[in-house]
């Protein structure tokens, strides 16, 4: 089988302002041509995601949020988001289980589940973030941890929920930090997801998006993406840089950038 269409997704995370935001995005849409064998999608903060639905239509660039609330029915949840709202200012993906939100916010293994559900409730599809501490990949746990938040999903929902979903393996200790996975190390966590869930279907594991996530830059990105099961990557600082981004997503889609 030939390799899966890769994405190459920018988190904005916390960052930027109205107008910064707009040119960005201006800025990424003149670059991206006609996005060749790569999706790009930009995932900026809530409030950004109405306008910048604006400013993204006519382009091939998709929108995501970076999280939403696990319940489904409007109610008496202050400060939350729902997919449907996100639904409604044009996203197409949602960032589920980002490590940031399992550390800062303590986000469980169950809740995560329960935000991939609602997400999948209402026509989002999740990219179900996983990835072990430093601690964790030195104690020799790597391989139980994402399996863990890997099978949470699948013992919960089952193997064919992944049909409609993306997974992102971030390594916490890559996050933000500039220290990448080698292409070996990412490779091989990328494989054992893949097996995890090819154990229980092998077709939807043929066909699930596995991204990287961890320092992806300019010039680490084409090696990442050269490997089997690497289909692009989730990208935090180097989204926030036109050209980076831009260089990040052409090693993905194969194209040459526009002039
Ligand atoms: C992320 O936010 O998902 C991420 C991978 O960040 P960075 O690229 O900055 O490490």
């Amino acid at each position: 089988m030939g390799k899966r269409t890769a994405i190459v997704a920018g988190n904005w995370k916390m960052n930027g302002a109205l107008g910064a935001s707009r040119d960005l995005v201006v800025e990424l849409a003149a670059g991206v041509g006609t996005g060749g064998g790569a999706e790009m999608l930009l995932c900026p903060p809530f409030v950004y995601l109405d306008a910048a639905s604006r400013w993204l239509e006519s382009t091939p660039i998709a929108l995501g949020a970076q999280n939403l609330a696990s319940e489904v029915d409007p109610g008496a949840y202050t400060g939350e988001v729902s997919g449907t709202m996100l639904r409604d200012v044009g996203c197409v993906y949602v960032v589920v289980g980002h490590s940031e939100r399992r550390t800062l916010y303590g986000e469980s293994d169950e809740q995560v589940v329960a935000k991939f559900r609602a997400a999948q409730t209402v026509g989002l599809v999740p990219i179900l973030c996983v990835g072990e501490t430093l601690a964790e990949r030195e104690g020799g746990r790597t391989e139980t941890v994402v399996s863990r938040q890997v099978n949470a999903v699948l013992e919960t929902l089952g193997a064919s929920v992944l049909a409609a979903a993306v997974v992102a393996y971030e390594p916490v200790w890559a996050i933000g930090t500039g220290r990448t996975a080698t292409p070996d190390q990412a490779q091989e966590v990328h494989a054992l997801i893949r097996a995890l869930i090819a154990a229980q279907d092998a077709t939807i594991a043929g066909g699930l998006r596995i991204l990287y996530g961890g320092s992806v830059k300019a010039g680490n990105a084409e090696e990442l993406f050269a490997r089997d099961d690497i289909d692009g990557g989730l990208v935090g600082g180097a989204s926030l840089d036109v050209s980076e981004f831009l260089t990040i997503f052409h090693a993905a889609s194969g194209q040459e950038p526009a002039p």
